[in-house]
Parts: C-alpha cells; structure tokens; sequence
C-alpha cells in the first residue's frame, strides 16, 4: 500500500464528450412498464433483487412511454392487445429500441391461431431478439448486453456519420435480426 498511497489524487481522465454522453445513454436505457404474458414473470424476476437488471444496468421501468427509450415486448402479442403495443411505441421517444423476449413475441410461439401476431416484428420494428419459452433473466441479460453495444454504435455514427446514417445502419441491423429469427 505504501507504494501507491497518495499518488493518484491529482491524476486526470480525458475522453470524448461524445463517448461519455454515447456511455450515458447506452448504461441507462429505461424501460417501458408492461408485459403481455408468461414471459413478463421472468422480466419481472430480472428485475428484482436476485438478478438486479434495474440497478445493475442502470435501467429502471417507465410507467409512461414518454420517459422510456426501451421496449421489452414480454409475452403473446395478440391481434386485439397489436394496436395497444403499437401506440406506446409510437409516444416513445426517439431514439427508442424494442427488444422482442420470447417465442410469442419472437415469432407466436405455440400460439399459431387466429388470434395471435406471428412476430411482433410486424406491429414495431425490433432490434434484438431474445429465445427461450420463456427465457431466463440470464437470457434477458444477454439481450440486453447485445442492445447496449447496438446503441453505442448508434449514438457514434449519428455524431460522425450523420442521423440517417445511424438510421440506416439500425434498419440493417433490425433487417439481419429479422433473417436470423425466421430462418
Ligand atoms: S414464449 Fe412461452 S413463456 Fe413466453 S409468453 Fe409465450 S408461452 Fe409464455
């Protein structure tokens, strides 16, 4: 201890003003409040005091759409609840992200009826998509690892490359998911 007391107090860090705000909004993405099924008890679970998504990430759950910047579609997307999932996506604001956790949401899991949306990628555009029925919050914590590093590299290009750049790129990521969910 002797070696290194006293020999970092007057030290400084130097970055980017775009890293720590791209930093910023990557580690604390708020989450939107609801879940549709079966699915959403494993979210929950992420979120309490086992697994700590919340604290941990610095993520917390909105009740409003218009703190929220992150969907977590939870649960069996039925025809009548699609309207309902699409107009929260719509009072959300941009930049915003959508994470699709489980069969139901993925793709309608067992549900392949009259009443179920085959893939909630036909209601709001998502960018990651999580597996399982359900998935476990280790799942849900890989999601959300993958959708942090999309996010810092949205936030990048936007600064370097432009907005429609970043939009662009986010389209071809959403495209690329998409292919790998179907097949
Ligand atoms: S994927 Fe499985 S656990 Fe999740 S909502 Fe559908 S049936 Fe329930």
């Amino acid at each position: 201890m002797g070696l290194i007391d006293d020999r970092f107090d007057k030290n400084v860090f130097t970055t980017s003003l775009d890293f720590v705000f791209n930093w910023a909004r990557r580690s604390s993405l708020w989450w939107l409040q609801f879940g549709l099924a079966c699915c959403a008890i494993e979210m929950i679970s992420a979120s309490m005091a086992r697994w700590d998504l919340a604290e941990r990430f610095g993520m917390l759950y909105r009740a409003s759409p218009r703190q929220a910047d992150l969907m977590i579609v939870a649960g069996t997307v039925t025809k009548k609840m699609a309207p309902v999932v699409r107009t929260l996506y719509d009072q959300m604001p941009e930049p915003k992200w959508v994470l699709s956790m489980g069969s139901c949401a993925n793709v309608g899991g067992p549900y392949d009826t009259y009443a179920v949306v085959q893939g909630v990628d036909q209601v709001v555009p998502v960018d990651v998509y999580v597996p399982g029925c359900p998935p476990t919050p280790e799942a849900l914590y890989y999601g959300i690892l993958q959708l942090q590093n999309q996010v810092i590299k949205y936030e990048t290009m936007a600064k370097k490359q432009g907005l429609s750049a970043a939009e662009e790129q986010r389209q071809a990521n959403r495209a690329q998911a998409m292919a790998g969910v179907r097949g």
